[in-house]
Parts: structure tokens; sequence; C-alpha cells
């Protein structure tokens, strides 16, 4: 038995449903089939999910809504109309919509409810239009599913108690298709996962009925070793190891959610990215081992949007607790760290700047300066992460003076550079504005 997951471009358009539905029929054991919500036709489209959120935000401030309830109407009721669906469905989505404005609870808990409303609707209009092409397939709400979530709405965490009852789908008959996603607290409140979260949903079902592959559909024919927009026509991965691939797709490798891996790593379930518009391909396998190849990196990510602060202090080193109370620091005020190397006086954290305010950066560095007796704290934006990731990484020689000197090459500044730490991976921060040198270096010399 397969899980196939599509991605919100798969389900975009009745264009894209139509090739699910090829690839669903192509082969029998493609029982378990997750979907997103329809997401971007052309670059400058607007996603579901994002229409929801405009939709959500204006219903609870109180602010016309009308022109957003019509927008998602309409897109859900083409798609229907072009697959030719029996219009039940729609008006089984209008009367959803309806429920989710009136769900009660906190603001955060409604505005789940309403994002929920894209994938839930991608799979009621799949299952029916399966039927139409005389597959026995039939929708599945994630309740009855058995998707029990943490109460942490826009960031549930599946709870282990999940896994035994969804092991139980595997009697059902038909096709089953579940919207990804979102899950369901005890207390019975609809939580939504991350941004991207459809890929977990995939992964938890591919846990749970202990699948022979999760095949998650998107639209690329492989992982690349670099940014494509980047590098021109990268080489093509193959096979990745699960650790590869959790590092890559945490540092900008968008094709798969980083933490969508680990329910499939438990169990072991390869995992296999592939293209709905072209299924032919083989696709990317990540699996839990690889045989050793002569290539010691597979891929090289990267990604902006982090922020570094330095402190120095003479003799840390012989300060003991320093580190903890730095992080205590981090932790009061709310900010999870992403790294943190130290230096016998000195000490980084590196963390994510989206939600680092001008007031925040204030707070943070005067209780440095206050508790901490710090000889200097920095803070420096607009860093760029670049993790060069490969499981030879540990026993080959060599590999970090090939990557300095293309940074050299390159004519690039590294601000930090973080390596042991992981056995899989080697860190390094730059300038964001070099990052496209950078890498475009650093694949010159480890593919070319
Ligand atoms: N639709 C959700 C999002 O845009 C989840 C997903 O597509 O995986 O974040």
């Amino acid at each position: 038995m397969k899980v196939a997951k599509f991605g919100g471009s798969s389900v975009a358009n009745a264009t894209q449903l139509i090739k699910v539905g090829n690839i669903i029929k192509s082969d029998p054991n493609r029982k378990f089939v997750v979907v997103s919500a329809p997401g971007k036709r052309f670059s400058d489209d607007i996603k579901m999910t994002d229409m929801l959120i405009e939709l959500g935000t204006a219903y609870m401030n109180g602010a016309t809504y009308e022109e957003n309830l019509i927008a998602v109407l309409n897109r859900f009721s083409e798609i229907i109309e072009d697959l030719k669906v029996d219009d039940s469905v729609y008006t089984e989505i209008e009367t959803d919509i309806k429920s989710a404005l009136a769900v009660e609870g906190s603001p955060e808990n409604k505005m789940d409810a309403i994002k929920a409303i894209g994938e839930n609707s991608s799979a009621k209009i799949l299952s029916a239009y399966l039927n139409t092409l005389g597959i026995e397939a039939s929708y599945v709400n994630p309740k009855e599913a058995g998707i029990i979530v943490s109460d942490e709405p826009g960031n549930a965490r599946i709870l282990p108690e999940s896994f035994d009852k969804i092991y139980t789908l595997r009697e059902k008959e038909g096709v089953l298709v579940i919207p990804g996603f979102f899950g369901y607290s005890k207390e019975g409140k609809l939580v939504t996962f991350s941004r991207g979260g459809s890929d977990i949903t995939g992964s938890i079902i591919a846990a749970g009925i202990k699948a022979e592959m999760y095949e998650n559909f998107t639209d690329v024919d492989s992982v690349y070793t670099v940014n494509p927009t980047i590098v021109k026509n990268p080489k093509e991965i193959t096979t990745l190891t699960y650790k590869e691939m959790r590092e890559l797709s945490y540092a900008g490798f968008s094709v798969f959610h980083d933490e969508a891996l680990i329910p499939a790593f438990r169990e072991k379930i390869p995992v296999c990215i592939k293209n709905t518009n072209n299924p032919e391909a083989r696709g990317t396998l990540i699996v839990a081992e690889k045989e050793a190849s002569e290539k010691c990196v597979v891929g090289i990510a990267s990604d902006t949007g982090f922020c570094s602060l330095y402190v120095s202090k003479y003799l840390m080193n012989r300060e003991i607790g320093f580190g903890r109370k730095l992080l205590n620091i981090f932790e009061d005020e709310g900010i999870s760290f992403e790294h943190a190397p130290s230096g016998i006086d000195d000490m980084s954290v590196i963390f994510r700047d989206s939600k680092f305010t001008a007031e925040k950066e204030n707070t943070v560095v005067n209780r440095i300066k206050e508790e901490l007796h710090v000889d200097t704290v920095s803070i420096h934006r607009d860093i760029a992460v670049i993790m060069v990731v490969g499981e030879g990484l540990v026993n080959t020689i060599g590999v970090a003076g090939k990557a300095t000197s293309a940074f050299e090459k390159a004519n690039v500044n590294i601000e930090m550079i973080n390596q042991g730490s992981s056995e899989v991976s080697m860190m390094f921060g730059i300038q964001a504005s070099d990052i496209n040198d950078a890498i475009q270096s650093l694949y010159t010399a480890f593919f070319e």
C-alpha cells in the first residue's frame, strides 16, 4: 500500500486534478491519497490558503469580507464545473465555510478552522471526481482517520496515540482521500500544522498504515543539488538519506516540509518525491541508508532571513552557566535559536529574524549587557545560512578546505562556520547579498 500526497500545484485547477486522477488510476497500490489546498495556477496567483487567511482576517476584524468569500467560492466552483463533478459538492463546501466562520473559540482556533477549508474541499472534490472515473473512493475527515494533535493553533504536533487508529484505515474499502494540513485536538478542536503542513499529514498516514512507500507529488522532477533559481540546470539527486533531506529542507529546499520526514523516518518508510506533470520521471528517493558513493556532498542548501547575535567576554570559557544564561534570555523573549557556535571568549546565536523587531532587539541587548556583563554585544541582520550536506562528510578529508576556497574564489566573506555538531552538514553564515555568488562557486567546486 502506498500513500500519495499531492501538493498545491497538483490540485490547483481541473487540468491538474485530471493528471492526479490518472496517476491514482495507474497504480492500484495508491490507496491512500492526501491533498493540499489549491495552489498557484500562475506565478502571481494567490494560494487558496492565503485567500482563506485574508477572508478569516477580514471576517474577524468585522471588516467587509463578502468579496473574499465570493473569490474563495468561485475558485472551487470553477474546479467543480470543469471536472463535471456533481453540484452537491459545491453546496457542501459552501456549508462547510459557513460553519468554519461560525466556529467558537479563540481567534487562533477560528483561523485554523477557516484555513483548513482549502484542504478539506480539495479532498471532497477529488474523491467525487475519482468516483466519476469509476474508482471507488471516499473522503475521510482527519478526525475519522484518527489524526489527534496537540492544541497549538497553526503549529500542531501529532500525538503518538494517533498511529494505532490510523492503522485501522487499512481495513476500509477503496481509495481514501484525506485532507492534509490539519488534525483534531483531544478536546475535538480543529488545529492546523505549520504552513506547508500537508506533507506532514502524508507522512503521518504513511507511518500509521505502515506504507510500502510515501509518494510526494509536486511540480519538479526531483530534488536538485542546489536551488535551480540560483544555478541553471543543476544536477538531480536520485537518492538521499532522511538526515540529508532534513538538513536540506531546513535551509531552503522547499520541496518537502522539514518536519514531515520524522514520522516516515521512524517507521523507515521510503519517501519518493515525484512530479505530477511528469510522473514517469523516477524522482528522488529518500531512504534510511544508502550505499556509499564517491560523492560526499549531496546538496547545498541556502536560506536567508537569519540574524546573528554576537557576544564576547574575556574568560567566558571559565564562567559556568554563561551559555545557559544567554540562551535563557532568548527563551524568555520567545525566540528559538537555530545555531550557537562558540569560542573561548565568544559566542554567536543564530536565529530567524522574522519576529525580531527593533523593540525586541533592544530588550535582548539590554538584558545581555545588564545580566551577563559582557564586553561586546552586536547584532547582524541579513545573514544567509548555507548548508553543505552529505552523509560522507564525516569521513572525507578536505571538504571544509574545498568549501572555504570556493568562498574565497567568489570573494565572499564567511562570517561564521559551524562544523561538527551535525555529522551530515557544515554550516556557513554569510551576508545575504553574497548568496548567489557563493552558491554558484560552491556548486562548481562540488558538482562540476
Ligand atoms: N495549504 C497549506 C499551506 O499553503 C498547507 C500545504 O499546502 O501543505 O501552507
